[in-house]
């Protein structure tokens, strides 16, 4: 499937510009200002509409509508590929240079969630993880990440109100592109993702925990203090975690909850999300949820539950419904607040955990893709 051919067939991406930054393009390239840069903002990310030629704004000058023809280019990845089980599927979206990066849709009560991919690959190496397999290719660019939901929302048509990070790669390692996806994704005068329905998941990147919480002090839209966190626990004490997610040993258990008890949470509503991946005989005894209550206390935080959703090879099993609805109780007696989260997508190997590309793996250089311009029209 491929979308239709674009208007903008310059050499610099649309899609890595957020209002501001697009309105000072204008200013820089055309000598023009917010009114043509904000009616060509407005129009590709509410209809997915690039050709500022039909634009009210741009009516009287037609030759201001050729020049940023010539100057952006608004060309969508190709969907290489796509799997599902029903409802909730993956697809595939090609880049520039070859490489696939993978997305999930999976819907919800009123409407649907994206899992997007901040990287191709990663580096972080957590043994349950079938990205971690393929290793660490690249990250992906502020646009290649507002690709993905442009895909989701305008191509496949689907209702996205809200975005998740945790597709392939570590969203703390990628920062600075991962924030500017979320500054034009969260933009009401486009997408208009609201930051709350936005969520980053940190493998436990201390340092990103921290730049991100300086930043969360500070209210939109320069501040992002509405964004969500969610951190991936997946073990009760440092010898487990050490084990299975070797970040851990860069930022030990202690160094993380410190980080956390620092973070700010804007609203009275507000939880940190804590990611649990439950493993059948490695984090799932009644003694590590009571480890994990203690660990979580005076945070204000709720822990899902995720049951482990085998990847290729796995030396892990995944745990029986009764372990999970143990668990589960296990915490809640002990004070915790947590829920189950369901594992939409396993036999497509889309959920959590299962994105990864075999094939890259192997070959880890892949052909740089043509780029295919359409002649302007
Ligand atoms: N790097 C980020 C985001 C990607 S992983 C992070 O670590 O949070 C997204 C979530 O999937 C994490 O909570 C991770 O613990 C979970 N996950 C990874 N592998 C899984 C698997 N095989 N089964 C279930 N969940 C898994």
């Amino acid at each position: 499937m491929s979308s239709a051919p674009a208007a903008l067939t310059g050499p610099d991406d649309i899609l890595r510009y957020d209002y501001a930054g697009l309105t000072a393009e204008f200013a820089r390239r055309f000598g023009k200002g917010e009114y043509h840069a904000g009616a060509l903002f407005r129009s590709l990310y509410r209809r997915g509409a690039d050709d500022p030629g039909p634009l009210p704004e741009f009516a009287a000058n037609p030759s201001l509508a050729a020049k940023v023809r010539d100057a952006f280019a608004y060309s969508l990845p190709e969907i290489s590929g796509r799997s599902g089980d029903g409802e909730t599927y993956k697809f595939l979206l090609k880049l520039r240079d070859g490489y696939e990066c993978e997305s999930v849709i999976i819907p919800m009560r009123q409407y649907k969630s994206l899992c997007v991919s901040s990287q191709v690959g990663c580096k972080m190496g957590c043994t349950f993880c079938e990205t971690a397999q393929m290793g660490y290719l690249r990250s992906l660019d502020a646009g290649e990440i507002v690709a993905q939901v442009m895909v989701a929302r305008h191509v496949l048509k689907e209702p996205i109100e809200n975005v998740v990070f945790m597709g392939m790669g570590e969203p703390m390692d990628n920062l600075d592109n991962v924030l500017q996806a979320v500054r034009i994704l969260s933009d009401q005068r486009g997408l208009n993702i609201g930051q709350s329905s936005i969520t980053i998941s940190t493998v436990g990147h201390v340092d990103g925990i921290r730049r991100l919480a300086a930043l969360a002090a500070q209210p939109p839209p320069e501040g992002f203090s509405r964004l969500r966190l969610a951190v991936s626990l997946n073990a009760p004490n440092d010898e487990v975690r050490s084990r299975i997610m070797p970040i851990n040993r860069q930022w030990p258990l202690a160094e993380l909850k410190a980080a956390l008890l620092d973070f700010p949470l804007a609203r009275r509503g507000d939880f940190l999300f804590m990611e649990y991946v439950l493993i059948k005989g490695v984090n799932d005894t009644r003694a590590h949820a009571l480890e994990v209550a203690e660990y979580l206390k005076g945070l204000k935080a709720c822990v899902n539950l995720i049951p482990y959703n085998p990847r290729l090879d796995s030396p892990f099993a995944r745990p029986d419904k009764t372990d999970t609805a143990d668990f589960f109780h296990w915490l809640m007696e002990a004070g915790q607040y947590c829920r189950v989260r369901g594992t939409k997508g396993k036999d497509a190997m889309a959920a959590c955990g299962q994105l990864g590309n075999r094939a890259l793996k192997r070959n880890r250089a892949p052909q740089a893709a043509a780029v295919v311009i359409p002649a302007a029209g």
